[in-house]
């Protein structure tokens, strides 16, 4: 029996013929989530620029509450996560019970769609996007539905009109990552505002918020004035990108009730450790710092983004902390070559290079590459 009528018949077979554990159909092809490549281990140097993080070390204050943290962790971490939230209620002043945090906003996202969505129904999102939604929406059952990103290389932007008109009664929820992750295009707040009064009221908008901090276009309005008379939007944020706490794994969610109380039945008990909700909370009380950091790496971006044109490249107006290359078929060949240079880039094959903003030495080996690149199109 091939392994495909196997599974089928509900099982794949082993080795001897066995019949083996029954897995859900949904998952037969999911697409594996690619982390960015780690920083090449050989040359005379090297930086990875491909997992958009944050090149600075954890700011003031972390280290001391993440080493007292550790003390006890014999103990489970609070699972009401009360200082943590505390301390996101007072920043953003939203009440409490419209909080929920996750292990990283793709928990939260994976949360959400198993509280909205299963076989049968629909997950709008725009594409190419934040390649955790196809992966997560499949694992969920429901179908996604792509609507492709409009305006060419200059814009990349979502299509909010053909998203809106693309929800039927099946839809049951809608990804809208802004900036966009890889293109790192920020869509203005009056078409945000256009899109969320086109959307039935009972279709859940997730705004993927997860490089807010490093927005500064004004026309871009900060998800969390929209979801104020809007139940049902959603807000995504994370610690992992400006606030550098990739590693920890903590993000959180602002929504209305029943939204964040769907959250809480469906997190994983216990999920965010307490190393990371003190991090979290030595991070935004460290707020100058953050802002200074991201400040200089909205300055580095400015830089690149000129430096990117002056050598004529087509480049869409990031609003993260990341450029896109749109490269097409030579999209491989440019990732071996920054690679060869000592930056590791994040190619998505036939379409473009997502490269993040780093240390300013990573920044320049970069341009040189492109330019070199560049003068042989
Ligand atoms: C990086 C990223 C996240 C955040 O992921 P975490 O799970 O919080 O680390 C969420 N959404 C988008 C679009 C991202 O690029």
């Amino acid at each position: 029996m091939s392994d495909k009528s196997a599974q089928e018949n509900g099982g794949s077979r082993t080795a001897g013929g066995a019949r083996g554990p029954r897995l859900r159909e949904a998952l037969a092809d999911v697409p594996a989530y690619k982390p960015g490549r780690p920083a090449s281990a050989e040359g005379p140097v090297s930086y990875k620029l491909s997992s958009n993080e944050n090149p600075y070390p954890p700011l003031p204050g972390v280290l001391e509450s993440v080493t007292a943290a550790a003390a006890s962790v014999n103990r489970y971490p609070d699972m009401t996560c009360s200082g943590l939230f505390a301390e996101l209620a007072d920043r953003f002043d939203v009440p409490v019970s419209h909080l929920a945090t996750g292990t990283g906003s793709v928990g939260i996202a994976q949360q959400l769609l198993q509280a909205t969505a299963g076989p049968g129904d629909e997950v709008i999102y725009a594409w190419r996007s934040f390649e955790a939604y196809p992966i997560i929406t499949q694992i969920s059952g429901a179908a996604s539905v792509r609507v492709p990103l409009t305006g060419g290389p200059e814009k990349e932007a979502h299509d909010l009109d053909a998203m809106a008109d693309a929800v039927t009664e099946r839809t049951r929820l809608i990804f809208v990552c802004n900036p966009n992750n890889p293109t790192g295009a920020a869509l203005p707040g009056a078409e945000l505002e256009r899109f969320l009064d086109r959307v039935p009221s009972d279709v859940l908008v997730v705004l993927d918020e997860a490089y807010r901090e490093f927005v500064r276009d004004e026309r871009v309005v900060d998800g969390i004035e929209l979801y104020r008379d809007r139940p049902n939007v959603c807000v995504l944020r994370t610690f992992s990108k400006a606030y550098g706490l990739a590693g920890l794994r903590v993000g959180f969610a602002v929504a209305h009730e029943p939204v964040a109380a769907a959250l809480r039945k469906t997190a994983v008990p216990f999920g965010v450790s307490n190393l990371a909700q003190e991090a979290a909370i030595a991070s935004l009380r460290s707020e100058g710092a953050l802002l200074e950091r991201v400040d200089a790496l909205v300055g580095e971006r400015t830089r690149v983004l000129a430096e990117l044109r002056g050598q004529g490249w087509t480049v869409t107006d990031s609003q993260a902390n990341f450029v896109w290359l749109r490269l097409g078929d030579r999209t491989t060949d440019f990732a071996q070559r920054a690679e060869a240079a000592g930056v590791t880039v994040r190619p998505f094959a036939g379409e473009g290079v997502r490269v993040s903003i780093g240390e300013t030495a990573a920044n320049d080996l970069f341009l040189q590459t492109a330019a070199a690149f560049r003068k042989e199109l």
